[in-house]
């Protein structure tokens, strides 16, 4: 598929930089005026086509990504975002998860990336499902699902390590190479449901924790009210929303229109979806104007060609 990293890192951009001015609305206001395009400063004070930490730490990634996988080199170019701001909008850093800050204050004290990430139940904010887009690009041929379950688990446990964030990064990269291989929608969703399910039991995972994705895993996410899907900050009602924003629209605008104006965490939820959107209906697909007016486009357009180019060697 041409262009496939682009759309997917562009998606992600983009949806983020669509919500950045409302995140923390609510639903009922976003009603009122909904988000259609653009809008600049509001709750960040900062310039239309600004993207934020969903957006960095998955660029800092598909950059790292470039040269090889290595997960501590992934881990420093977190703490190289933290610190002085690589892979920012405008050169410094303006909103971080308070789970992503602990773990990279880990590292910067020279915890190893193995070790730097929150393990506990209350850790499992949407922080590291918002950047790990860049492995399906470049796991896309992965056969052994194990191995990629466990590369899927080491870099989302940079930050966050409990098995709800691990599981729900899975599903979502299981999902994105189904759509990197050019896999119908409900296809791609049909194939992860029956592989997340029969991995999850073959490992014998906490029934409990398979229980919680039951709408994304059992039932059809498609299928529910938009009253039943929220846009929190939690990494499982993240992983709903996109899902569900993405299978029940017909565009990229669509998608992360649908995504940006489910309220609260605008920013996450519209990159989360744009990810798969911009992969499923390519670059062309994503308004021009939306591309125009992205903050550093020349960079990031330069950093997903250097991705291509090396997922083509
Ligand atoms: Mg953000």
């Amino acid at each position: 598929m041409k262009n496939v990293v682009k759309a997917g890192i562009f998606g992600v951009c983009i949806g983020d930089a669509l919500g950045v001015p409302v995140e923390f609305k609510k639903r009922e206001d976003l009603k009122t005026y909904p988000v259609t395009g653009y809008l600049e400063y509001m709750s960040w004070n900062q310039p239309k086509g600004t993207w934020s930490d969903d957006s960095s730490l998955t660029l800092c990634l598909a950059d790292e990504l470039t040269k090889g996988y290595d997960l501590e080199k992934i881990g420093q170019s977190f703490v190289k975002w933290n610190k002085y701001g690589h892979w920012t909008a405008h050169g410094r850093l303006f909103d971080i998860g308070g789970t992503t800050r602990h773990s990279i204050a880990r590292l910067i004290k020279g915890e190893s990336a193995r070790f730097s990430g929150n393990i506990f139940e209350e850790d499992n904010g949407n922080g590291s499902l918002m950047r790990i887009l860049p492995l399906a690009f470049y796991f896309k041929d992965e056969e052994n699902i194990e191995k990629l379950y466990q590369i899927v688990k080491e870099v989302s446990s940079i930050t966050h390590g409990h098995f709800r964030s691990v599981f729900a990064c899975f599903i979502y990269v299981i999902f994105a190479i189904e759509l990197i291989k050019g896999k119908d929608k409900k296809e791609a969703y049909n194939h992860v449901q029956k592989t997340a399910l029969k991995y999850a039991e073959i490992q014998g995972f906490n029934p409990n924790e398979i229980q919680l994705f039951e709408k994304v895993l059992r039932n059809d996410i498609s299928r529910y009210s938009e009253d039943e899907i929220r846009g929190s900050g939690y990494v499982l009602h993240s992983l709903e929303a996109s899902l569900w924003c993405f299978l029940n629209t017909e565009n990229y605008s669509e998608a992360v229109l649908k995504a940006v104006n489910l309220g609260e965490d605008t920013d996450t939820t519209g990159a989360i979806t744009g990810g798969i959107a911009g992969i499923y209906y390519g670059f062309e697909n994503i308004p021009d104007e939306w591309i125009a007016e992205l903050v550093r486009k020349e960079d990031i357009e330069l950093l997903c060609e250097k991705l291509e180019n090396k997922l083509m060697k």
